[in-house]
């Protein structure tokens, strides 16, 4: 059968070759058996699905959230002579309705459907009665709460093993943190399922941080070397977006909004413009990018923090899929965490929900301030070790001048072994820089050795160093005691001076006293 399947790869879509590890996943899904493919944004996930689709006997079913994309994708297939099709409630009752008749006349190869639609009683049981060659989930991360693109549609679609018996399901998606992938797995209850992970690396984008002074002196700085050149520029909010884009215009930029609080009219003319012609910068929000294949994106630049470390690597994806060298660019600062910050905590969700997202937010701003390789930090992040410094990245190019907190992390240490490590960082810093709280005062904690050992560093300074504790695995966060930290095994050498721990002199905010410096 993969002879069949290269032959589809060469005829039907033109490619010479498979790439990665595509032909193990279509032999996977040509055997029958149920898989979990995590490959990064451009990496060709479609052709997983689309080969093995064509080449098993009946309809191949494919579960995506992107309506707005599933017309080009289904043109796209069509113009290549396969059968295809889709449903979602963005159709009339009459296209819908000559679609179910190609179904029933089993005329279809490929039919993309929305979730909700999919799970629909009535359209499950046109379903349930035409051969189904395989179902596809893309998207799939939208299963995992942990993840940034919660559906809860996505939830429902657990009933497809059964409802589907003996048809493979194979599930896609850019996020690869080992949390996510077990929830894919649980909460599609795929069975026995053969998992692919890709390399997240994307050598040809070079990674910069920097922490935010003057936000758009710096962004006009960074496209001067981008004259005429696509690029996105993200940003939190929809009065940004406009405030940006019509600065940037004003001083000759192509400049376009792009948000969802423009009509879709808009939206689609600012879209088609930036896919259609040269050199078009798209000024947005998180609204804009998902499923846009542009190859020649040059730079992502954030002007605004993501949410998280998985979002930062999904946006800054978009960037240079053609394989040409090309920039992440990302400022950052407190006003960010602090918005960020009071997002989580207005947010209706429950309070695990907000401990895992604060929790990513730490990641995130532990990534900012790292002092070694940003490549080979982001992809230990998401399981991939390497033993390399990459040379592409701000860090390796120019590194950073760092001074030495072991001492401040000893302290750090010590106090929250003798508070008991059953507080939260709020706590924990009070005592370190002496402060009489009511809760210190409740648990006495003013007459501990370690009450005010800390007065020498700010608020901000001790949290940033907290967090690349928790990052660099000195400390971890107790889910089951309500966010307490804790002291690893590892703590006791860094207790004990046998390790030493170096932080940036320019992370936000952090300006010791008296730097010494170390490098
Ligand atoms: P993903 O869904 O993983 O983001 P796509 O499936 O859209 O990626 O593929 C990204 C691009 O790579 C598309 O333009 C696709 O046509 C191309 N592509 C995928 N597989 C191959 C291959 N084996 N050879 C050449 N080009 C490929
Ligand atoms: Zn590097």
């Amino acid at each position: 059968m993969i002879n069949r399947a290269e032959d589809i790869l060469k005829h039907t879509f033109g490619y010479a070759a498979f790439r990665g590890s595509q032909r193990e996943i279509i032999n996977t899904v040509l055997s029958g058996h149920d898989a979990l493919v995590l490959m990064p944004t451009g990496g060709g996930k479609s052709l997983c699905y689309q080969i093995p689709g064509l080449v098993r006997p009946g309809m191949a079913i494919v579960v995506s959230p992107l309506i707005a994309l599933m017309q080009d994708q289904v043109s796209a297939l069509q113009q290549l002579g396969i059968r295809a099709a889709y449903l979602n409630s963005m159709l009339s009752r009459e296209e819908a309705g000559l679609t179910l008749r190609a179904i029933h006349d089993q005329e279809l190869d490929v039919l993309y459907i929305a979730p909700e639609r999919l799970l629909q009683d009535a359209t499950l049981d046109r379903l349930v009665n035409i051969p189904i060659s395989l179902i596809a989930i893309d998207e799939a991360h939208c299963v995992s709460q942990w993840g940034h693109d919660f559906r809860a549609d996505y939830l429902g679609l657990n009933v497809l093993r059964h409802a589907f018996p003996g048809v493979p399901r194979v599930a896609l998606t850019a996020t690869a943190d080992q949390r996510s992938r077990d929830e894919i797995v649980a909460r599609l209850d795929l069975y026995q399922p053969e998992v692919f992970v890709s390399s997240f690396d994307r050598p040809n984008i070079r990674y910069v941080v920097k922490g935010k002074g003057d936000a758009k002196a710096q962004l006009l700085a960074f496209l001067q070397d981008f004259k005429s050149q696509a690029g996105i520029v993200y940003c939190m909010s929809r009065n940004r977006v406009d405030g940006i884009a019509a600065w940037l215009a004003g001083r000759g930029f192509k400049a376009l909004p792009y948000h969802a609080g423009l009509s879709a009219e808009e939206r689609q003319a600012h879209q088609q413009r930036f896919l259609r012609e040269e050199g078009v910068i798209m000024v947005a929000t998180i609204a804009f990018g998902m499923g846009i294949d542009k190859p020649d994106v040059r730079f992502v630049a954030h002007l605004d923090l993501p949410k998280s470390l998985e979002a930062y690597y999904q946006e800054t994806g978009r960037a240079g899929r053609d394989g040409q060298p090309s920039v992440a660019w990302m400022v950052y600062g407190l006003q960010d965490v602090v918005r960020i910050g009071k997002m989580v905590q207005d947010s209706s969700a429950n309070e695990q929900f907000k401990r895992i997202e604060r929790a990513k937010i730490d990641s995130l701003l532990a990534w900012c301030e790292s002092t070694t390789c940003r490549r080979r930090a982001l992809l230990r992040y998401f399981g991939e070790e390497s033993d390399t410094a990459c040379g592409n990245c701000d860090v390796c190019m120019n590194p950073p001048k760092t001074w030495d907190a072991t001492e401040a992390a000893q302290k750090l240490l010590s106090n929250i072994y003798r508070t008991g490590q059953r507080f939260g960082a709020g706590h924990v810093i009070d005592v370190l820089r002496g402060k009489k709280t009511d809760k210190v005062a409740q648990f006495g904690h003013h007459s501990l050795s370690t009450f005010g050992i800390g007065v020498d560093l700010g608020d901000q300074q001790w949290r940033s160093i907290i967090r690349q504790l928790l990052v660099q695995g000195y400390l971890s966060v107790n889910e089951q005691a309500y966010g307490a930290i804790q002291l690893t095994e590892k703590a006791r050498a860094l207790l004990r001076g046998e390790v030493a721990l170096f932080l940036r002199q320019d992370a936000m905010n952090v300006k010791p006293n008296r730097p010494r410096r170390a490098s």
